[in-house]
């Protein structure tokens, strides 16, 4: 059995807890690696390592940390294809889209790559005679990460290529579930030139994670998961004083008004309810026809596409649609559309009895379609995170609007329209952190920044672009005299100097 390690000041480490969990491939249900919890001792020897790294790095140019990020992206480009398939054995999404996941996180690399100028301060001259101010952002110091597993490479690089190119060091708590992929591009990192001990990979638990969340020595703490824990994370890391970002779970809405092209609208659908299994936080899983007209429409047009889509593991080229993550995600879901069928909504395509030849122990299952859900259903409040679409039919276009506004939920939020009028008022008054207009999947590229509103972030910051760089520095502002502006002797109060 492959035994996973932790990666501490540079080197990989064997797991000393005596605990491990099992990976599982999600496409055969074969346990195929063991991942080793870390005990607190491992953590704390973690954090050792990345506060013994940080003084030598945080005083390192920024331009030539930014070297060793553009070495960073080029190993990380000509090591692609094989950082794909060790990514989608764990985690069983399509090889098309562990490249593309991929791809989005090295897109953050580059960002990272032009700290010298996103880390550019602010300067006045002359705020009082002979006085200048001038600000400078500074690492926070060492930064945690804690990550989930539906995004294994990329979430982790929305958080360590800014930390890190700001100067902090890092460590970096992977899901348990599919740590490999995050493991070997920390790897790579290394190879690109970056010093031992600045980026660590820890693996755990629970155990990992409040041993971070307490450490003394951890000052900043990035959290992606779902919402229950990332709540927790936020409460119990801000209430240790550390600076915290939590981006947690969602349910994501999408307007189809009576005018959209109904044929791309459907596409779009297909693609965002159901790419990547539905576990995606930026999943549409609730689609909101306006009109009843234009929810036939709809209804008659999707049903035929899921039962088409083609669903196999990820060595099948052709495949749109993997298995989900485990057996416990599997029951969960069909325990979910169990319950949409009690509660009263309509099953249009039951994606439950799906079987794979050669593949029956695999989590797989076909996509389904819940016709006439109502807001009252836990179909419609909770997150489902897998291959289920709800349709919620409103009378109004404000009928739509005020339902995804009451969601407890704000990470995306789509409307398919061709009035710009009503494009316009949507983005105005929706409570949603990112808005797709005609675009059903509103992920920000890496010089945007990420982050939903609601019970979908605790924190102040959303993440990467220059919301990742102000989460990762402390800003600092100097005002400055020199002596041939210091003539005029001492002064007591708050006054502008001699221009008061
Ligand atoms: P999860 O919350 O179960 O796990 C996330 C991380 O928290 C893992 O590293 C895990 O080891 C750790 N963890 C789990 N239980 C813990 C506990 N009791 N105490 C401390 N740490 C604990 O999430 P998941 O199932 O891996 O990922 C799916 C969730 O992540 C979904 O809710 C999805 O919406 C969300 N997500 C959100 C975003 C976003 O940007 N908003 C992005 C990706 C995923």
């Amino acid at each position: 059995m492959r035994k996973i390690e932790h990666l501490i000041s540079g080197k990989m480490v064997a797991g000393a807890s005596g605990n491990f969990a099992d990976v599982v491939n999600p496409a055969t249900g074969e346990v195929i690696a063991a991942t080793p919890l870390a005990s607190a001792d491992e953590v704390n020897t973690a954090v050792a390592s990345a506060h013994a790294a940080l003084p030598a790095w945080a005083a390192m140019p920024p331009a030539k940390r930014a070297e060793i990020m553009f070495n960073f992206r080029d190993i990380l480009k000509s090591n692609l294809a094989d950082l794909a398939p060790l990514l989608s054995q764990e985690h069983g999404k399509t090889n098309a889209d562990a490249l593309g996941e991929i791809g989005r996180g090295i897109e953050v690399v580059e960002f990272a790559c032009g700290i010298p100028h996103l880390l550019k301060g602010e300067y006045s001259s002359a705020v009082s005679s002979g006085v200048d101010s001038y600000t400078m952002r500074q690492p926070v110091g060492v930064c945690a990460g804690i990550t989930p597993f539906n995004f294994p490479a990329m979430v982790p690089m929305w958080m360590y290529p800014v930390a890190i190119a700001c100067g902090n060091t890092f460590v970096l708590k992977p899901s348990e579930k599919d740590p490999t992929v995050a493991l070997r591009i920390a790897e790579l990192f290394g190879e690109a030139g970056l010093p031992p001990g600045v980026l660590n990979v820890i693996n755990g638990d629970k155990l990992a994670v409040d041993t971070l969340l307490a450490h003394p020595n951890i000052d900043a703490i990035s959290f992606v998961g779902s919402t229950a824990i990332g709540e927790y994370i936020y409460q119990t890391g801000a209430g240790n004083g550390k600076r915290v970002q939590a981006l947690c779970g969602a349910k994501n809405h999408l307007v189809v008004m009576p005018d959209a092209d109904m044929d791309q609208t459907v596409d779009a659908l297909i693609g965002s309810g159901f790419g990547s299994a539905g576990e995606r936080c930026m999943a549409i899983s609730v689609a909101v026809p306006v009109g009843e007209d234009t929810a036939d429409r709809l209804v008659a047009k999707l049903k035929p596409r899921i039962e088409a889509l083609k669903i196999g593991p990820h060595t099948d080229m052709d495949a749109e649609m993997g298995p989900v993550i485990s057996k416990q995600s599997f029951d969960r879901i069909n325990g979910f559309i169990a319950g949409g069928i009690d509660a009263g909504a309509e099953l249009v395509v039951d994606g439950r009895d799906f079987k794979l030849q050669g593949y029956e122990g695999g989590y797989f299952m076909a996509g389904s379609l819940f016709d006439n859900v109502t807001t009252d259903m836990d179909i419609y409040k909770e997150e489902i995170f897998g291959p289920v679409l709800s349709v919620v039919r409103a009378k109004a276009y404000d009928e739509a609007v005020e339902m995804i506004n009451d969601h407890e939920y704000g990470n995306g939020v789509a409307i398919f329209t061709r009035d710009g009028d009503t494009a316009r008022d949507f983005n105005a008054r929706v409570q949603i952190g990112m808005v797709g207009i005609n675009v059903p999947i509103p992920v920000p590229v890496a010089y945007h920044s990420f982050g939903g509103w609601k019970r979908s972030l605790f924190g102040d910051h959303h993440i990467h672009g220059m919301e990742g760089v102000r989460f990762y520095t402390r800003l600092k502002t100097t005002t400055m005299r020199w002596p041939s502006g210091m003539r005029e002797g001492a002064e007591f109060n708050f006054s502008r100097g001699s221009d008061a």
